[in-house]
């Protein structure tokens, strides 16, 4: 196996790895890891070329490096693709090799499940190297789509106390766009505590499921961002928040589960200008990798993990009230705190 070392300015660690044997071609990047090892998940993806696997994985890892300072887990930011079809070109062999190059760094990198990765090609990672994560197994862990659910509602909640002076989720109205793993959970949540719901998805059973377990409203998916609720909740794919639908916006909450949900930086800008407040997605659907991070620890429970979910709803009340007193957006302030929390680590080092 060839593992190179790219050097690429601002990253602490990023390898080529060339299997020929298995077929497997990956980057692993390793963006900050003052606050101990890296640890973020593995895509495999079929990118066009290979500098735009390495756009990606550069973009991921950083991405990590913020979430997990938040996310108050004592981890650095990383992130590995595989350069590979996940339906026709990854094969058992090729995650045996890529378990190998993970485990050749020595514990810099944690491992864990993205897209195109299942529970499965993790065991086999699992069978090669101990910096793997993010695995059901003796009943630590698992399936993270509950967790982020859970963070999700705090966040609801310590936004809608911040800008819509609420105290309680009694009869806030919830627009949620994208009822999957996350979005149904969240919903459940939300109906229990009494919230007033409107759903859209692509999946018209999800949406009938959702209509009727939670008396729910059904409106179109290009609907549902334009919808009379108080809080916008995405919770499909990314890139929601555009300069087209902030104009239709009539939420004053945007908070939700989706990654990536401004489809451009300025997005933060524009929510802020337009008197909408938006928990910044990496903190307010941190639950996944805050679970990873604990069983790494070895500190996992569900009483420890619910007790560190439950934080985010803090976290996030200090980032509104920072932006509020700086009138500064809150995506722009969660980064400035991301990196007051590794610059505090850094000095303390
Ligand atoms: P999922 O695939 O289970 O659910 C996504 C839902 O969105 C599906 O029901 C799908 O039909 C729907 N959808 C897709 N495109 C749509 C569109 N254009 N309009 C309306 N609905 C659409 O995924 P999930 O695990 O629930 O994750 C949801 C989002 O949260 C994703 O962006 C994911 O990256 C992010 N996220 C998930 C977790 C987690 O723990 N699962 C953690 C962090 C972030």
């Amino acid at each position: 196996m060839d593992i190179t070392e790219l050097a690429i300015d601002g990253w602490r660690k990023v390898v080529r790895v060339a299997d020929a044997p298995s077929g497997l071609a990956a980057i692993i990047a390793v963006h900050d890891a003052s606050l101990g090892p890296a640890c973020g998940g593995c895509r495999v993806r079929k990118y066009p070329t290979f500098d735009a696997a390495l756009d990606d994985v550069k973009r991921l890892s950083r991405g990590m490096t913020y979430k997990n300072a938040l996310g108050g887990i004592p981890f650095g930011g990383g992130k590995a693709v595989i350069i590979a079809d996940p339906k026709t070109e990854k094969t058992p062999e090729m995650m045996r090799a890529f378990g190998r190059a993970v485990d050749s760094l020595g514990g810099l990198y944690y491992t864990a499940e993205d897209s195109g990765v299942s529970e499965h090609d993790m065991e086999i990672v699992r069978s090669v190297t101990k910096y793997v994560a993010g695995i059901a197994h003796q009943g630590v862990g698992g399936n993270p789509s509950p967790f982020t659910a859970r963070g999700v509602w705090r966040g609801i909640e310590a936004a809608a106390k911040a800008k819509l002076g609420r105290d309680e989720i009694k009869g806030v109205r919830v627009g949620i766009l994208g009822v999957g793993a996350v979005g149904i959970a969240l919903a459940e949540l939300l109906h229990e505590a009494g919230a007033r719901l409107v759903v859209a998805d692509v999946n018209e059973t999800a949406v009938r499921d959702a209509v009727k377990r939670f008396d729910a409203v059904a409106v179109s998916p290009e609907d549902c961002i334009a919808a009379d609720v108080d809080v916008f909740s995405p919770c499909a794919l990314g890139g929601s928040i555009s300069r087209d639908s902030v104009s239709r916006l009539k939420a004053k909450v945007v908070a939700g589960a989706a990654n990536n949900q401004l489809a451009t930086p300025d997005m933060d800008q524009a929510l802020f200008d337009r008197g909408v407040l938006y928990a910044p997605d990496y903190v307010i659907n941190a639950a996944g990798v805050i679970s990873v991070g604990l069983e790494i620890l070895g500190q996992w429970s569900p009483a420890e993990l619910t007790r560190r979910i439950d934080a985010i709803g803090p976290r996030l009340e200090e980032i509104f009230e920072r932006s509020a007193r700086d009138r500064r957006p809150t995506g722009e302030i969660a980064d400035e705190m991301a990196l007051e929390v590794i610059a505090k680590a850094k000095k303390a080092a």
